[in-house]
């Protein structure tokens, strides 16, 4: 069912992809109508992405390489090229992908969109100055990040760290062998200070507080860092040489590693041992007195950055300055024109001093989309991932507008996209498919979106129009609630909140409302402090603790929340998209468990046995068994000159990383390496008699995961592919009714019908009696949900409060902003 494009779009000019072979495509060929708004659709893992950033734009991206300097030629050889026969009539291309800014990253809200800039000319040029004839400043002058901007007493910080005895001792009962000084490293390094200490003399044994006066001094806070012959006392067994160790105070510690480390972790671990206020000159507005004074509409520069964008329009749109100053309308007329593209996106809440990695993945990248209308390019074409994700649908609809702006201004948009609405508004559809990884990757359907319907094999067309609808079970009854009270942060104050036990609730409402500080903020955090253990992120390694959003989060709270009520909780479960693993050596097998089985089956085997093999012989992990020239990864990176490394399938394994001896060895006739290649459909009929192996997969494939192969690295799993290994994996487990399930819009980047799946596993995870909590845009899981919470009524300033709760009737009958939008999905329901 393909039309040819030229003919259906009334235009001469094509994309013609031709043989496309990246990841699972599988030759497919398209021709896709220039200047139009085309929407790439396919369940998860069918191969969207492959084709529109995988190939599409990575030959884009090579051949714009290729035109701009031929001195780059050597670099592009290195570029990866595209698996594809061919692609014609493409011209340059902008992608944006969903993706966070990176942690460290010094941009907010107001560099990413030069608002910044413009307002601090306007300062400069049009601000009113205390003495009507004092010296107009510099428009640096408005930084803090300049040195004729910032702080004198803060550098442009805005608080200023300090320590004292009692910030780096928290309990000065201990003794410093009992780790008194809290402060220092953990491990070796403060052991290392103590046996300093001791043979310096000072008595490690005796409470910190019983010490003189002096020498607690000395030892917290001295620059001094003499070298000192330390003859360690160890364990006993254990021989240790006398060493020379140099030491240094605790305040010197914390300082230096405050000032220099580039890890977050241990930034905040040496923050907790500083005390932390708000610098007294500047108030925290990090700018000297001098441009502080400066005033447009009666406020200074810092306040306006501070505020929700959609107030500083009313501020300066009634500024008297416009009136008084000639160079004023201009500028302010240009920020009038951004912050109005902000608001039709759905994002005027947000101020001009929010720090870029604070931000979700969906606002980041609707935020860069502002900044392409101010680009002036034409004839390009635009890859964009999801769109819509994070925006309720009263946010989405002046987003289709602007979609259809930029087409108008001469641009091809490609849009991976699965929020129904805006699929039916598009001109053009590629349907991939039908399902997901090699059972996906064919061309469905490519045409306009009302010819779709007479595509049998489209999963995506029934949901589009309507005859297919999502499952839904029968919703349950609430019976105890837990109480959250008192959680203020962000844009909520004081807030209480009450949730039902054993219970699917949905948290609603227009972006920016508060829902995801209420619930992955403010709940998930207390819940962890009352449980007073760690939450389990499954899937989470220390190396992830890094991005932890908390760290992202510069404004403490406000006031302690608590909980009551909720005793039947034991564990508290965070589930995201985050990858379940940044290594080639994890994978679905052995994240999942099932490869700890599976060897034993191997290792059981008479050959085996035979040869002494043990299970540990099985794992890639372990030296015995594995190929030692990959150790195990089945690839070799090679190191290229100023490039970064390549990987390639290791020679002497041929990929299959494992030792000769070890693949000798089979179960039912398959060595252990073709169990790794087996899809999980496969596997389930290969381990049929085998429970603890087959229970866990047939789990997987109920989820739609059957496509996958078990040993599919987790780097190469899809945000969505990676929450249902996450879910499904909790859905094993034995210990049933005692877990909270906190998820932040699981949907995103979902397809209907793998929306469909998830919410089949919210509904196991309630059905075993535990409680599950989801901030939700889509309002068909919204409709399917026992319980639901309205945040609103508006955004930031204007949000932070509960507007509506109760069963989805209920909230649909109520004034919330939700409402009508429930209502249709409702209707849905029978
Ligand atoms: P979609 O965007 O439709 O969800 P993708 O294009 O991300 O799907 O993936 C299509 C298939 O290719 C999936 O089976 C996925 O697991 C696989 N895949 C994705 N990235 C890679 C990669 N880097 N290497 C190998 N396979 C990949
Ligand atoms: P929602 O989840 O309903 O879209 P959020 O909880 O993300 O809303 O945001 C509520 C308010 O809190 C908004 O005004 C937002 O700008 C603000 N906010 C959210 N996260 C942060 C942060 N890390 N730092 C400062 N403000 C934030
Ligand atoms: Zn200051
Ligand atoms: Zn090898």
């Amino acid at each position: 069912m393909r039309r040819s494009c030229n003919r259906a779009a009334g235009k001469t000019d094509c994309i013609e992809v031709r043989g496309a072979r990246q990841n699972n495509l599988r030759g497919l060929s398209v021709s896709l109508p220039r200047e139009s708004l085309i929407v790439f659709t396919g369940v998860s893992g069918s191969g969207k992405s492959t084709l529109a950033f995988g190939t599409i734009y990575a030959e884009a991206k090579r051949r714009y390489f290729e035109s701009v300097a031929p001195y780059a030629r050597r670099l592009i050889a290195q570029l990866p090229t595209p698996h594809v026969e061919e692609i014609g009539g493409l011209p340059p291309a902008v992608a944006l992908e969903q993706k966070r800014a990176e942690p460290g990253s010094r941009s907010s809200v107001g560099t990413l969109t030069t608002l910044s800039n413009i307002l601090r000319m306007l300062f400069s040029r049009a601000g009113s100055y205390p003495d009507a004839g004092s010296k107009r400043l510099d428009s640096d002058a408005f930084s803090p990040n300049t040195a004729e901007g910032a702080c004198p007493d803060c550098h442009g910080v805005g608080v200023l760290h300090d320590v004292t005895e009692e910030s780096l001792v928290p309990d000065p009962s201990l003794s410093i062998r009992e780790k008194a000084v809290a402060a220092w490293p953990g491990a070796w390094q403060g052991k290392n200070y103590r046996d300093i200490l001791a043979t310096l003399g000072y008595n490690v044994d005796i409470p910190f507080k019983d010490l003189p006066e002096k020498d607690r001094h000395w030892i917290l806070f001295t620059e001094e860092q003499p070298v000192v012959t330390v003859h360690a006392e160890r364990e006993a067994h254990r021989i240790q040489r006398p060493y020379k160790g140099t030491y240094m105070s605790a305040a010197v510690y914390v300082k230096k590693t405050f000032a220099t480390t580039l890890s977050a972790t241990l930034r905040k671990r040496v923050l907790q041992f500083m005390n932390t206020t708000d610098c007294s000159s500047c108030k925290g507005k990090r700018l000297k007195p001098e441009s502080l004074a400066v005033r447009f509409g009666g406020h200074d520069i810092a306040e306006l950055q501070e505020m929700p964008v959609s107030r500083l329009l009313e501020i300066i749109k009634g500024a008297p300055e416009l009136a008084t100053n000639e160079a004023a309308p201009v500028m302010v007329e240009e920020i009038i024109e951004r912050i109005e593209l902000l608001s039709q996106l759905g994002l005027d809440y947000l101020s001009l001093d929010r720090p870029a990695p604070t931000l979700s993945a969906g606002e980041l990248q609707r935020l860069r989309l502002t900044t392409l209308f101010h680009s002036g390019l034409f004839g390009v074409v635009y890859v964009l991932d999801e769109p819509s994700a994070g925006l309720h649908p009263l946010d989405a609809e002046p987003l289709a507008s602007m979609l259809f702006r930029l087409k108008e201004e001469g641009n091809t948009l490609i849009l991976v996209e699965h929020e129904l609405d805006l699929v039916r508004q598009a001109d053009w559809i590629v349907d991939i498919g039908p399902g997901g990884g090699d059972r996906g990757g064919r061309l469905i359907y490519s045409g306009p979106v009302a010819d779709l319907d007479g595509s049998p094999e489209s999963v995506t067309a029934g949901f589009l129009n309507g005859k297919r609808k999502m499952r839904s079970r029968p919703r349950l009854e609430p019976g105890e609630f837990f109480t959250l009270k008192g959680a203020s942060r962000h844009n909520l104050r004081d807030l209480e909140a009450r949730f039902p036990l054993g219970l699917l609730t949905t948290v609603t409402g227009v972006s920016g409302a508060g829902k995801s500080t209420l619930v992955s903020r403010v709940l998930a955090q207390t819940v962890r402090e009352w449980l007073g253990s760690p939450d389990e992120d499954p899937g989470q390694d220390t190396e992830d603790a890094e991005d932890d959003d908390e760290l992202l989060d510069e404004k403490p709270d406000r006031g302690k929340a608590t909980i009551s009520g909720a005793e039947r909780i034991k564990r508290l479960v965070c589930v995201d998209q985050k990858p379940i693993g940044r290594t080639p050596r994890s994978n679905l097998a052995t994240y999942t468990g099932l490869f700890d089985h599976i060897r034993k089956l191997f290792a059981a085997t008479d050959e085996a046995r035979k040869r002494g093999y043990g299970a540990g012989r099985f794992s890639f992990n372990v030296a015995e068994g594995r190929c030692p020239v990959c150790e195990g990864e089945g690839f070799v990176s090679v190191e290229l000159l100023f490039l970064p490394s390549v990987y390639a399938p290791c020679a002497s394994c041929k990929g299959r990383r494992y030792k000769e001896s070890t693949l000798e060895i089979e179960y039912k006739g398959v060595d252990i390496a073709s169990v790794l290649d087996m899809t999980v459909d496969a596997a389930c009929q290969f381990f049929e008699d085998s429970k603890q192996v087959a229970r866990p997969l047939n789990i997987l494939r109920q989820v739609g995961l059957g496509y996958l192969k078990l040993g599919q690295p987790a780097t190469e799993l899809s945000g969505g592919e990676a929450q249902r290994i996450k879910l499904a994996s909790e859905l094993k487990r034995e210990q049933k009714g005692k877990t909270l399930y906190l998820l932040d819009e699981p949907t995103t980047g979902l397809h209907p019908d793998d929306i469909e799946k998830l919410l089949i596993l919210l509904y196991g995870l309630v059905e075993a009696g535990n409680t599950v909590i989801v901030v939700e845009h889509d309002m068909n899981v919204v409709a399917r949900s026992d319980w639901v919470i309205e945040m609103g009524p508006g955004a930031a300033d204007l949000g932070g409060l509960i507007v509506a709760e109760g069963t989805p009737e209920q909230v649909a009958g109520s004034k919330g902003k939700s409402a009508p939008y429930l209502k249709l999905a409702l209707e849905e329901l029978v």
